[in-house]
């Protein structure tokens, strides 16, 4: 039998829009998407803005998420925020291994290992981002990478929980570079992704949602959003302009 899945729609805004800019665009959006059924919308600002975010979209269907949180409750960490620095902002969920993280600031699968149980916790969403380099890709290494970091990164959740997870399955080679992955490739990476989280317990991996994440566009969202395995999109570049994400939120519906 198979399950439905609530598509989720998110826009990483990286390290774009101050508080201002923020306030600008969620007014823009607001409107665009109050009439989209059956999807989840989600933004992730700058953690500067994440209060500014949660207060202008309280009681509407936006859902604001972090781009990154530490494993630790509290500590010496300079520069990073805890699980419960977000949740006493009522931010949703928060973006955990972005290749961003991983490339840039020596993000870990260990780490990973723990951030995920810690997010979930604390109740937040975590959306667990997994991908392959172009490299890795040539030498036919995509499903040894995916398969580490998927277990890595669920190897603390309870298999209870597992369906609070959402994975993203973001090819490195397709993020900000406008090449993005064919219907093909996007399948069979997140239909591979769903089989590794059946590994761990068949009846949670049909609720998990995997997101497709790499130079979604307006124009090319709806074929990609429509694949069985692919339960939504984690936007970069197109999530800046409220117009362009309303149309990828409406390309889910
Ligand atoms: C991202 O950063 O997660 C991303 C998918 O970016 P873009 O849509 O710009 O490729």
């Amino acid at each position: 039998m198979s399950v439905a899945r609530t598509p989720l729609v998110a826009g990483n805004w990286k390290m774009h829009k101050t508080v201002t800019e923020a306030e600008e665009f969620i007014q823009g959006l607001l409107p665009r998407v109050s009439t989209s059924e059956g999807v989840e919308v989600a933004i992730c600002p700058a953690f500067t803005a994440l209060q500014a975010m949660v207060d202008s979209t309280r009681g509407s269907r936006v859902q604001v998420f972090a781009q990154t949180m530490h494993q630790a409750g509290h500590g010496a960490f300079t520069g990073e925020v805890s699980a419960a620095m977000l949740t006493e902002l009522d931010v949703h969920g928060v973006i955990l291994g972005h290749s961003e993280r991983r490339e840039l600031f020596g993000e870990t699968d260990k780490a990973l290992a723990l951030k995920v149980p810690a997010a979930l916790e604390a109740g937040l969403v975590p959306i667990l981002c997994v991908g392959e380099t172009d490299e890795e890709r040539e030498r036919g290494d995509t499903e040894r990478k995916l398969r580490h970091q998927i277990q890595e990164g669920l190897s603390k959740v309870q298999a209870a929980e597992i369906p609070r997870v959402v994975i993203a399955y973001e090819p490195i080679w397709a993020i900000g570079t406008g090449k993005v992955a064919s219907v093909e490739q996007a399948q069979e990476a997140a239909g591979f992704i769903r089989a590794l989280v059946a590994d761990r317990s068949a009846e949670q991996a049909e609720h998990v949602r995997v997101l497709y994440g790499g130079s979604v566009k307006a124009q090319n969202a709806r074929e990609l959003l429509a694949l069985p395995d692919v339960d939504g999109a984690l936007v970069g570049g197109a999530s800046l302009e409220a117009e362009s994400f309303a149309a990828i939120v409406a390309a889910a519906g």
